[in-house]
């Protein structure tokens, strides 16, 4: 079978009028009129229109929509309002036949509800405002790389199958590892704060796991996390790490992502910086002033950040959060030990990102893992490196998932995860 093509759909322009292509593509739609039809054939780049006249017809009787196709043909102008060009056919060859009817309607002419577009997630792609979406994902990623090794970060991979539990027990994926438990790391928290000992500034982007029975738009047992650990930087220094990161993402994708914006049908606007920087104790303000019963020390639960959410729409910073609500690495603010040198970045009230400064004297870590009830033998492997010349460190870690939910404008990070896995959803 003859696979090979001369042109991509974006390539065949009013140029080449006059001139033999060979492409391929999938069969996008079809009309029959008599003695002629019109087929418009989809490639990554872009649809064409071809003609078929005549005998031709023959090649493409009993041709179902979603099936791959190779064209040979010739180039000319045409009256087709929604092209510049078509191709008039002098060969279809069928490549790959698709079945009728399929699961969804790729097209989008019916609606499919997102399970069933999860179920056929391959076909759905076939969706430009799906391919879209994960365009722009790899965009996104790109632009994060370029911001963060501008930035001085260097790229680590740590692993994903741990020993111990890395922020204590919860919400950790058991397994069995030849014999012995191990886990599904949930952060690459205690690696990359090593990491800074010998490489100063590093990031990871992966895939971590959490076991939390959660039924919203924001949570998956996998998600993609974007982390970032840097020696002599403190918390403030990271937040504008992360504030350049999204200023650049944003800047980028909005300027090179045209046709997928039109495609998802959201325009991406580059965010205003300075971020808002708001304190946890301001914010207990506010919610006070909406009548909310909070005290200090209290979590903000969603029903808080929805109402902070809306008095500050758009991207914020939440700081210098009580000692008690952070997890054992966190650093104290010495001046008032009550607070914690912590921030998250939020989108109203989504949360984004969450980071600090950290401790870096081991006796202090051993003392607050006392304090949370986690045994310090259990961190030993991690606990070791502190003796061998640990710098002062901040980092932070930022779904992905979400980041790509807030640009594409959707609300469901599920539309965002090629396959996502939730508590129901396993497979495909
Ligand atoms: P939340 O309170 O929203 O459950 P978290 O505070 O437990 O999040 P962190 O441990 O701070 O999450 O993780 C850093 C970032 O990773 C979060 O701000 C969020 O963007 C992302 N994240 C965490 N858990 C999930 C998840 N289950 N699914 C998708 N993204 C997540
Ligand atoms: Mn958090």
């Amino acid at each position: 079978m003859e696979i090979t093509r001369t042109h991509n759909i974006e390539d065949i322009t009013t140029k080449i009028v006059g001139n033999e292509v060979i492409f391929g593509g999938w069969v996008e739609d079809f009309r029959k009129l008599g003695k002629m039809a019109f087929l418009t054939i989809r490639d990554v780049t872009g649809l064409a229109q071809v003609i078929v006249k005549d005998e031709m017809l023959n090649m493409i009787d009993g041709l179902n929509r979603q099936s791959v196709v190779r064209i040979i043909g010739l180039v000319q102008e045409t009256k087709a309002r929604d092209f510049k060009i078509e191709v008039k056919a002098t060969k279809i060859e069928i490549l790959s036949k698709a079945v009728y009817p399929l699961p969804i309607d790729p097209i989008g002419r019916l609606e499919s509800d997102i399970d069933n577009r999860l179920n056929s997630r391959a076909l759905d792609l076939r969706n430009t405002k799906t391919a879209s979406i994960f365009k722009l994902r790899h965009y996104v990623l790109n632009s994060i790389r370029n911001s963060l090794i501008e930035s001085k970060f260097i790229e680590i991979n740590t692993p994903k199958i741990i020993g111990s539990a890395s922020e204590g027990g919860a919400n950790l994926f058991g397994l069995e590892y030849f014999g012995k438990q191990a886990y599904l790391a949930q952060s690459p928290q205690l690696y990359k704060e090593q990491m800074t000992l010998g490489l100063e500034r590093v990031f990871e982007i992966s895939s971590f796991y959490r076991a939390e029975k959660s039924h919203t738009g924001r949570h998956l047992s996998e998600f993609t996390s974007v982390d970032i650990e840097a020696a002599f930087m403190d918390y403030t220094d990271v937040m504008k790490v992360i504030e350049k990161l999204v200023v650049d993402v944003f800047t980028f994708t909005s300027t090179n992502c045209i046709s997928e914006q039109e495609f998802i049908g959201n325009k991406i606007i580059i965010p205003k910086s300075p971020f808002e920087i708001i304190t946890y104790s301001q914010a207990l303000d506010e919610l006070k002033k909406h009548d909310e019963e909070v005290e200090f020390g209290d979590d903000l639960l969603d029903s808080h950040l929805r109402i902070i959410g809306e008095n500050h729409p758009g991207f914020y910073f939440l700081t210098d959060w009580p000692m008690a609500l952070k997890p054992f690495y966190i650093h104290e603010n010495e001046e008032n030990p009550e607070l914690s040198l912590s921030f998250d970045l939020q989108y109203g009230y989504l949360e984004l990102s969450s980071g600090g400064r950290r401790l870096h004297d081991p006796e202090k870590i051993k003392s607050r893992l006392k304090e949370q009830n986690l045994d310090p033998k259990n961190f030993e492997d991690h606990l070791k490196v502190f003796d061998w010349g640990m710098p002062p460190h901040s980092g932070w870690g930022l779904g992905l998932d979400r980041l790509l939910a807030i640009i594409t404008g959707v609300d469901n990070i599920r539309e965002v995860v090629l396959y996502p896995r939730d508590p129901e959803r396993l497979k495909p």
